[in-house]
């Protein structure tokens, strides 16, 4: 998405900054962890976490939840490793960043049709079954939840409801929103977040925040003690899916070639943590 691209680099990051200051409240152009990117975060947490904590009980009260114990124990185990994996980088690198208030939480969501998994602010996610026959086992179940936790240490979300309050809310306020134009804020909410679509997992926002969730992910994974070297059958698994797709919706996803190239390129960043975590 070309009009993502203007927030990708600091200097335009800092214009827009001053151009909106007026009328948003500005939390801040933050440094995006490992890759090291500026992005713009315009939403405070506190009012990002709020809304996700509503939304999170309305996606789960209009859900059904598995009933599969052992799978939905195996969501949670990954969830969890995954999240602690995530904490303790934070805590490492010395910013704990917004994930340090984050409340945890796993569930798993009885929906085969839909291959997807996401993570709100506030660390509260979602698995539909869907994608467990592609994950197949924990360490496939790590791939995506690194995936998605990397999303939310990077902050992709409120980077991209910031876009959006700014295209089409006028660059209101996110608790303004949320009073005036309650429907589309929430619209806007649950696109930032990658709920309520079944192929939110496959779609991806931007390429770079693609890439930038697969190579933080690898690191997360390996981190957790799960072999990142096996994002690579998965995400082949993921692409036999999607060539059954129609071309229009191919054509807006990252080349697979590249994505799987990608990963390779990153393996080396994350594989050190894996075998310190197994020895
Ligand atoms: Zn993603």
């Amino acid at each position: 998405m070309a009009a993502l691209n203007f927030f990708h680099c600091k200097s335009i990051c800092l214009r827009v900054f001053a151009a909106i200051l007026p009328v948003l409240l500005v939390s801040a152009c933050a440094e995006v962890p490992i890759t090291h990117r500026s992005g713009l975060h315009l939403v405070p947490d506190s009012e990002l976490i709020s809304m996700s904590f509503t939304q999170y009980q309305a996606v789960l009260g209009k859900s059904q939840l598995s009933t599969d114990a052992r799978q939905t124990a195996m969501v949670r185990q990954v969830g969890m490793r995954i999240a602690n994996a995530a904490e303790t980088f934070l805590k490492e690198s010395g910013s704990p960043g917004t994930i340090a208030n984050y409340h945890w939480e796993f569930n798993l969501i009885q929906d085969d049709k839909t291959v997807n998994a996401w993570v709100m602010p506030g660390g509260k996610a979602a698995v539909y079954t869907g994608i467990l026959p592609y994950t197949r086992d924990e360490t496939g179940l790590a791939v995506v939840l690194g995936h998605e936790v990397g999303h939310a240490l990077a902050d992709h979300g409120n980077e991209r409801l910031s876009q959006g309050l700014l295209t089409q809310l006028g660059g209101m306020a996110l608790a303004v929103a949320v009073q005036s134009q309650p429907q589309q804020t929430q619209a806007l909410f649950m696109q930032a977040f990658g709920v309520g679509t079944s192929v939110g997992f496959l779609l991806p926002y931007s390429r770079l925040h693609e890439s930038e969730a697969d190579r933080i992910g690898l690191t997360l994974m390996a981190r957790a003690g799960y072999d990142p070297r096996e994002a690579i059958p998965f995400w082949q698994r993921m692409q036999a899916q999607e060539q059954s797709r129609p071309p229009e919706f191919l054509s807006t996803h990252p080349a697979p070639e590249t994505r799987i190239r990608d990963i390779q390129a990153h393996l080396a960043e994350a594989l050190p943590y894996y075998q310190k975590a197994i020895r």
